[in-house]
C-alpha cells in the first residue's frame, strides 16, 4: 500500500498555484495576496486629534485653573487651519488635524466644554491626545506581505493605504459530486434501501472552511456515462473537482469505471484507516485536477483533511504540508490494524484527547461530536491507555 506521504506528494507534486489576477477590493475576501503591498503615503497623514477637546499650547496649560479663548472649531475634515497663538486655543474633534503652533490636545473631559472662553482644570502634557504623522505605517513600508490571506482586518489596511484593485490569487472553485443509486436528496423521503446523501454538504463546506468555493453539483447514481457527462459540463467552472463514492473493490463503482480507461486518474490504496482507496488525477483539456475520495463519510472527510486542504492551499500559493499536529495523552487504550495510519475520531481537551464511541467510517454523528483526529502510527497496532499520541486538532 501507498504511504500517506507518498500520495500526497504525488498531489502536490501536480496541482499548480492559479494564476494571479487584480481584482476590486469588494471581490478580495478571503483571496491571497499575489503581491507586496506599500503605504503610498505616511498613515495617519498629518498630526490629528485622538479626542474631541481643545488643541493648546501645553505651556498655557501649566497652572491650572486656567480661562483661554476659542479662536475657532476644527472639524474632521477641515483644510487650512490658523495657527494657533499663545494664551488662545482650538475647539477640536476626533480626526481633525492640529493647528500649527498646538502641541497638545486637552480632552473635553477637563474642562467647562466653553465655546469662546474655556476654563480648563488639569494640567497637560505636551504631545497629549495627539495621533502623529506616520505612527501606524510610514510612506513606503510593506503593509502586507504576498501569500497573505485577505480578511476582514487586511481588507481595510488595503483601502486605509488607498488601494481599490489588488493583485491576489483567486479562491481554487471546487466542484463537489456524489455518486450512488442509494443516494436522497435531504429534505425528500427516504425510498426503500436509501440513505440521505450528505458528503457533497459536508466536502462543500470543507472547502469553503478551507478557503476556497464550494459548489454542489448534487448527486449522480451509479451509470459511469451519466457521471462522464456530469463531471464534463462542471469543468466549466471548475479549478478541481472532488467526488465521493464509486472507488472501491465492488462491482457498481461507477468513479473508477469512467475515469480508469482515461488513463489520466490513478486508483490506489493508501496505507491509511478510515479510506483506504484513493483516486487523484488530471481531468478535462485544461487539465483539472480531480480527488476521488472514497464514499463512507468519515473516509471521505479525513481524506479531505489530508490530501485536499493541503492542495487547495498550494493552489492559492499558500504552503502546504500534512495537518499540523499537537501531543496529547490517551484516555482510553486506541487500536488500529497493522500496516495502516489511523486516525481515530476524537475530543481532545487540554493536554488529553478522548476516542469517541463509534469508529466505523460510516458513523457520521460521531465525527460531528469530535474536534480531532489521533493517529496510530502503521506499526502500531494497540497503544495503551496513558500513552503520549499525535493529535489533529479539526
Ligand atoms: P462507495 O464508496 O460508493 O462504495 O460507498 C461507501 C459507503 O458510503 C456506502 O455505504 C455508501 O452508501 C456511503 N456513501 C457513499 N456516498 C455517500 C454520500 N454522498 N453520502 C452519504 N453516504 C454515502
Ligand atoms: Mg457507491
Amino acid at each position: 500500500m501507498k504511504p500517506v506521504e507518498r500520495h500526497l506528494a504525488d498531489i502536490l507534486g501536480t496541482v499548480r498555484p492559479l494564476a494571479p489576477l487584480e481584482v476590486d477590493l469588494e471581490r478580495a475576501l478571503g483571496t491571497v495576496l499575489a503581491e507586496d503591498v506599500t503605504a503610498p503615503v505616511s498613515l495617519p497623514p498629518f498630526d490629528n486629534s485622538a479626542m474631541d477637546g481643545y488643541a493648546v499650547r501645553a505651556g498655557d496649560v501649566v497652572n491650572v485653573p486656567v480661562s483661554l479663548s476659542v479662536t475657532e472649531d476644527v472639524a474632521a475634515g477641515d483644510g487650512a487651519l490658523r495657527a494657533i497663538g499663545s494664551g488662545m486655543v482650538a475647539r477640536i474633534m476626533t480626526g481633525a488635524p492640529v493647528p500649527a503652533g498646538a502641541d497638545a490636545v486637552v480632552p473635553v473631559e477637563w474642562t467647562d466644554a466653553g465655546r469662546t472662553q474655556v476654563t480648563i482644570h488639569k494640567q497637560v502634557q505636551p504631545g497629549n491626545a495627539i495621533r502623529l504623522i506616520g505612527e501606524d505605517v510610514r510612506a513606503g513600508d510593506v503593509v502586507l506581505r504576498e501569500g497573505t490571506r485577505i480578511g476582514a482586518a487586511q481588507l481595510g489596511i488595503l483601502a486605509g493605504v488607498g488601494r481599490r484593485r489588488v493583485r491576489v490569487r483567486p479562491q481554487p472553485r471546487v466542484v463537489v459530486l456524489s455518486t450512488g443509486a442509494e443516494l436522497a436528496e435531504p429534505g425528500t423521503p427516504l425510498g426503500p434501501g436509501q440513505i440521505w446523501e450528505s458528503n457533497s454538504f459536508m466536502l462543500a463546506a470543507a472547502v469553503r472552511e478551507a478557503g476556497a468555493e464550494g459548489f454542489r453539483a448534487g448527486a449522480v447514481t451509479d451509470d459511469p456515462n451519466r457521471f462522464l457527462d456530469i463531471l464534463d459540463a462542471q469543468l466549466l467552472r471548475a479549478d478541481a473537482v472532488i467526488t465521493s463514492g464509486g472507488v472501491s473493490m465492488g462491482a457498481y463503482e461507477p468513479v473508477k469505471e469512467a475515469l480508469a480507461p482515461l488513463g489520466r486518474v490513478v486508483f490506489e490504496k493508501v496505507a491509511m484507516q478510515p479510506g483506504m482507496p484513493q483516486g487523484f488525477g488530471l481531468v478535462g483539456d485544461d487539465n483539472v485536477p480531480i480527488f476521488t475520495l472514497p464514499g463512507n463519510p468519515v473516509s471521505a472527510f479525513v481524506s479531505f483533511v489530508l490530501f485536499v486542504r493541503p492542495a487547495l492551499r498550494q493552489m492559492q500559493g499558500l504552503p502546504a504540508t500534512l495537518p499540523e499536529t499537537v501531543r496529547a495523552t490517551t484516555t482510553a487504550p486506541l487500536h488500529s490494524p497493522p500496516g495502516r495510519r489511523s486516525f481515530l475520531r476524537a475530543i481532545l481537551t487540554g493536554g488529553t484527547v478522548a476516542p469517541v464511541h463509534g469508529q466505523g467510517s460510516h458513523q457520521l454523528a460521531a465525527l460531528a461530536s469530535a474536534n480531532a483526529l489521533v493517529i496510530v502510527p502503521e506499526d502500531v497496532t494497540v497503544l495503551a491507555e496513558g500513552a503520549t499520541v499525535e493529535v489533529i486538532p479539526l
